[in-house]
């Protein structure tokens, strides 16, 4: 028998704060050495590498599988199988799924399903709606909770009643509830009463159609999105609660992390990926309508986005991966309101954002750390997003010399589409590994339902 189960030879590793030539050994689940290239090892297999990156699986703490409830938008198969071939080794479940998960009981049973199906490892992060149910679910091996401040106008999904929360007294009660648990909170920030009245003057206007709606989630310079970070970091600092803000997209919501960073606040932050690779882009909202929403960021918030990321202001990459059927988007050429949100991401944004590191918008050390470091830190996984003797061998090979035209005949996700399509980038996964066992290679997802396991914080 040999010491080794695999060892990848000849790559160059990425960490959060440098890189460096090596050959990566692994013994069961787990990172067993990290050699001088070439050093002798005993391994049942070996994965050539030579050229290649090697980085830490991406951990992805906000991602719309749809099951239960939602199948025929995505199921957790067919979402596990999008994220391995896209680099992502653990992925987080919302809870706008039927039922949604906001008792114990109702976690419980979700959380068998998942043990059954699932590629990768994985969290659920239930509904903290029902204050008396919070202790209970904070029992149960979960990273964070989930809430959203939105519920729909015009339609009843993705933002379905029973799981948004906009009474301000309600959220700081949620928030009051959650605090002695420890767990972090995640929170949509949304202004319920300003959007009343924004979207009115919309309607009263005659202006319905998706570009409507994508200027009225935008008006005011994104006043919809800044009060509710400033609600929310003021409901943190007075209750202690670790929040981590959803959504970052407006310049009011940079200065105010900054602001809140400097004086202490146990405040962490996300980008989406459509935030600059999709919903930044005026024409692609001409061009795709509905498709090309999850929301409208005008194009000056660009590159102060990319600063954020840059100086840390923003710690998390997650893809807010939001699968909608055509026959759910097509609406929105004629009322936007009526168009499901939300856009897919799982497969593609690893790459897409290291063929930005490619192209010099952004260090490969700084995505490492946004996409997979990071949210492993903030949420407790003590194990993952590293590349280091004793983690879990959650590993991403990729190869960064090259360009990918993304097309919808590569789409992994049940929905068969993405509104990236057409874009290029200049990476692409090869390899991915889960604790261990190869899910992705070869260009075909050989993960089988059944090996992921819930990603439990150790810390
Ligand atoms: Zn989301």
């Amino acid at each position: 028998m040999s010491q080794y189960d695999i060892v990848i030879r000849g790559g160059t590793v990425v960490t959060n704060t440098g890189r460096f030539l090596a050959d990566v050994a692994i013994a069961g689940e787990q990172i067993a050495a990290i050699v001088a290239p070439g050093t002798a090892l005993d391994a049942a297999r070996t994965i050539d590498a030579a050229g290649k990156h090697i980085i830490p699986g991406a951990v992805d703490v906000h991602s719309h599988h749809r099951e239960p409830g939602f199948t025929h938008k995505e199921d957790i198969i067919s979402v596990m199988q999008a994220c391995a071939a896209g680099g992502v080794t653990t992925s987080f479940a919302m809870p706008n799924v039927q039922p949604p998960p906001n008792t114990v009981a109702i976690l419980d049973s979700m959380i068998e399903l998942y043990n059954s199906k699932s590629i990768i490892d994985w969290n659920i992060n239930p509904a903290g709606t029902l204050p008396e149910e919070i202790p209970g679910l904070a029992t149960r091996g979960i990273a964070a909770f989930k809430v959203f401040m939105v519920v729909d106008t015009g339609r009843s999904y993705p933002h379905m009643p029973g799981i948004g929360v906009h009474d301000h007294g309600k959220l700081l009660e949620i928030f009051e509830t959650i605090a002695p648990t420890g767990v972090p909170l995640m929170v949509h920030p949304h202004d319920q009463q300003l959007m009343s009245y924004i979207e009115k003057t919309f309607w009263d206007r005659g202006e319905h159609d998706a570009q409507a709606y994508a200027k009225a989630y935008a008006a005011y310079d994104g006043i919809i999105w800044d009060t509710a970070c400033a609600l929310l970091l003021r409901l943190q600092k007075a209750t202690g609660t670790p929040l981590h803000l959803l959504h970052t997209q407006s310049i009011g919501v940079i200065e105010q992390l900054r602001r809140a960073r400097a004086a202490g606040q146990d405040v962490s932050a996300e980008l989406n990926p459509w935030a600059l690779f999709m919903g930044n882009d005026w024409n692609n909202i001409v061009r795709l309508g509905s498709y090309a929403l999850s929301y409208y960021v005008p194009e000056k918030n660009t590159q102060p986005l990319w600063d954020a990321l840059e100086d840390g202001t923003i710690d998390i990459i997650s893809t807010d991966h939001g699968p909608h059927t055509k026959e759910e988007k097509e609406p929105g050429w004629t009322d936007g309101w009526k168009a499901h949100t939300g856009t897919p991401a799982a497969q593609f944004y690893v790459p897409m954002f290291l063929g930005a590191a490619v192209d010099g918008k952004i260090s490969l050390e700084r995505v490492v750390d946004l996409v997979a470091t990071q949210p492993a830190k903030r949420f407790g996984l003590g194990q993952k997003g590293r590349i280091e003797v004793g983690c879990d061998a959650d590993i991403a090979i990729a190869n960064l010399d090259t360009t990918v035209e993304i097309r919808d005949e590569v789409v992994l996700s049940k929905i068969g589409y993405t509104p990236y399509a057409g874009q290029t980038m200049h990476a692409e996964i090869e390899t991915t590994l889960v604790r261990g066992r190869v899910v992705y290679e070869g260009g075909k997802v050989v993960g089988q339902p059944g090996w992921g396991r819930q990603a439990r914080p150790t810390a």
